[in-house]
């Protein structure tokens, strides 16, 4: 069995299950709570994978481990089935932006592509943020402006209590009865988004925001 079949995101997702174990643990819960949290921990991981063989189920089963290092182990082994992000070109990253001329570009060869949802860069001189993420088996990329707040809130993308940014685009939804209207979408992600890549679990908010914001 050597085929990827793990997300950046399902990887995190697991992560947090198998904290909520140790946290139960830690509580000195009764064994019959701590085996229906572990149980249900299982139940929710494999719900992510529908589609998966024997084997693959094998591998993500955790019920049988007890030890903090037996998780490690575990976890080690899950990331070398991690599906790493597209590998993708400057030429290809420029094609995504045709109408921005000036497009500043991230060293590729700085990103570990192997823990990535969704490739994100600022251009601080035109305070411009870039994401880019497969959306349904296409690479699409999007552009924002951001504001830095240097506040702690809490990021739309992960979810989690952290240093955000706001940033806001422009979609092409119009409004029929007033040409000079077009919609604009705003939100509080992740100023660091390497950081964010290591928390985020689910990827609903992102894939509905593209949606959105590309009219996809
Ligand atoms: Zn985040």
């Amino acid at each position: 069995m050597t085929e990827k079949f793990i997300r950046n995101e399902h990887l995190n997702f697991i992560k947090k299950q198998i904290a909520l174990i140790k946290d139960s643990a830690k509580k000195n819960v009764p064994p019959t709570v701590l085996a229906a949290v572990i149980e249900l921990a299982n139940a929710k991981i494999l719900d992510l994978f529908p589609n998966i063989s024997m084997d693959q189920q094998e591998l993500l089963d955790l019920s049988r481990l007890k030890t903090d290092n037996e998780y490690v182990q575990y976890i080690q082994r899950l990331s070398s089935f991690l599906l790493p992000f597209p590998k993708l070109t400057e030429p290809q990253l420029k094609k995504m932006f045709p109408k921005n001329k000036k497009l500043k570009l991230p060293d590729l060869s700085k990103i570990d592509l192997s823990h990535l949802t969704y490739l994100s860069w600022n251009d601080l001189g035109s305070n411009k943020k870039f994401i880019v993420y497969e959306l349904d088996g296409k690479m699409v990329g999007i552009e924002c402006r951001f504001i830095t707040t240097s506040k702690k809130n809490i990021c739309s993308f992960c979810n989690s209590f952290s240093e955000v940014t706001y940033f806001s685009t422009v979609t092409k939804a119009k409004k029929s009865n007033n040409p000079d209207y077009y919609k604009s979408i705003g939100n509080l992600i992740c100023a660091d988004s390497s950081e964010c890549n290591k928390k985020i679990s689910n990827v609903d908010y992102l894939t509905t925001f593209l949606k959105d914001s590309l009219l996809m």
